[in-house]
């Protein structure tokens, strides 16, 4: 049971020491606040700790406790091994990326995530499928440790909660969530600022990308499916990071009629990442796990090998079978 698991957690944290705290590869709001919502927790408890990404962390999430620790496997891997890893907000062990080569095989890890779609690694997992972000179980780790609370968590806790719902806008937002945030605002997060900072403000090269996405906007005949592409040198044109191509999804995906909203970018020559949110109807997770992926009813992705016109009529295909 859930209430298992937060114990054989908490077991696991207590008795070990020196632990290595990852999230996926392309971090997200709350694979970011994950990670540092651990490693606050690790410190409170004189735990010796590292944080890592395989890449870059987005520099909006700068305010954040502790987001000058990330190290960015890229840039500056450790030479060392790790015996106790902790694992947020990554569905399955691959999303983890090459932070793997520091494990070694007597490695434990403790999967800490909320996809549905997780695969169940390591030797201990805390998985709430009807948690809204990963910070939401963090919330619930938090209380089974019996930690005090602090505007540093609360920030990333919010910021979790506030990402994976939007702004507290999907269907995720349930009572709890709400519940939640409003205990992060009481011991002082300020709500408008993150907000401002996370959700209102626009890179100017996302703003470039952006119209460059929209000169892109394709529909089926019954205008029930919806895309968009960015190549390689629209990125580069618009001197865009992955993180300036968040929520161009969302433009097909909001269009009045539109069952499914779909990004195809780019990644490598004849590689694309694909997008795929859901109004509902379509379950996109499953479509994304056909093609490899993964991710939840309304919000998953895949990457596909392929040119863009071919990967475009086999994904609009498999969507427009789930709409029949
Ligand atoms: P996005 O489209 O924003 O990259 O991802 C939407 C959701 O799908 C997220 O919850 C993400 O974790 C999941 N997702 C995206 N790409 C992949 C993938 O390649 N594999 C898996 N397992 N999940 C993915
Ligand atoms: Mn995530
Ligand atoms: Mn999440």
């Amino acid at each position: 049971t859930y209430e298992q698991q937060l114990a054989a957690a908490k077991q696991f944290i207590l008795s070990n020491d020196d632990f290595l705290v990852v999230s996926h590869i392309d971090p997200d709001g709350d694979a970011a606040s994950s990670t540092l919502a651990i490693g606050w927790m690790l410190k409170q408890l004189n735990k010796k700790f590292t944080m890592i990404n395989e890449g870059h962390t987005p520099g909006k999430f700068n305010f954040l406790w502790g987001f000058d620790g990330i190290i960015d496997y890229s840039k500056a891997a450790p030479s060392r091994t790790f015996e106790h890893v902790i694992a947020v907000d990554c569905a399955d062990f691959s999303r983890i990326g090459k932070v793997k080569s520091l494990f070694s095989p007597t490695t434990q890890i403790l999967n800490i995530d909320h996809h549905r779609t997780n695969d169940f690694y390591g030797a201990f997992q805390l998985i709430r499928e009807d948690a809204a972000a990963t910070a939401e179980v963090l919330y619930d780790l938090t209380m089974e440790l019996q930690l005090n609370w602090s505007t540093e968590l609360g920030d990333s806790i919010y910021t979790g909660l506030l990402t994976d719902t939007g702004g507290f806008r999907y269907a995720n937002t349930t009572p709890k969530v709400m519940r939640i945030a409003a205990e992060m605002l009481q011991v002082g997060v300020d709500g408008n600022d993150l907000a401002d900072r996370l959700l209102e403000k626009l890179t100017y090269s996302h703003v470039i990308l952006l119209q460059k996405a929209l000169s892109t906007l394709a529909f089926t005949a019954d205008k029930r499916i919806s895309w968009v592409s960015v190549s390689l040198q629209d990125i580069a044109e618009a001197g865009a990071s992955n993180e300036d191509l968040e929520g161009l999804v969302n433009y097909p995906r909001n269009i009045e009629g539109i069952e499914v909203g779909i990004l195809f970018k780019e990644v490598e020559t004849n590689k694309y990442k694909v997008s795929m949110r859901s109004a509902g109807i379509a379950d996109v997770a499953l479509i994304a796990k056909s093609f490899g992926g993964g991710g939840h009813f309304r919000a998953a992705g895949c990457t596909i090998p392929g040119e863009l016109q071919a990967t475009i009529t086999k994904v609009v295909k498999e969507v427009g079978l789930k709409l029949q």
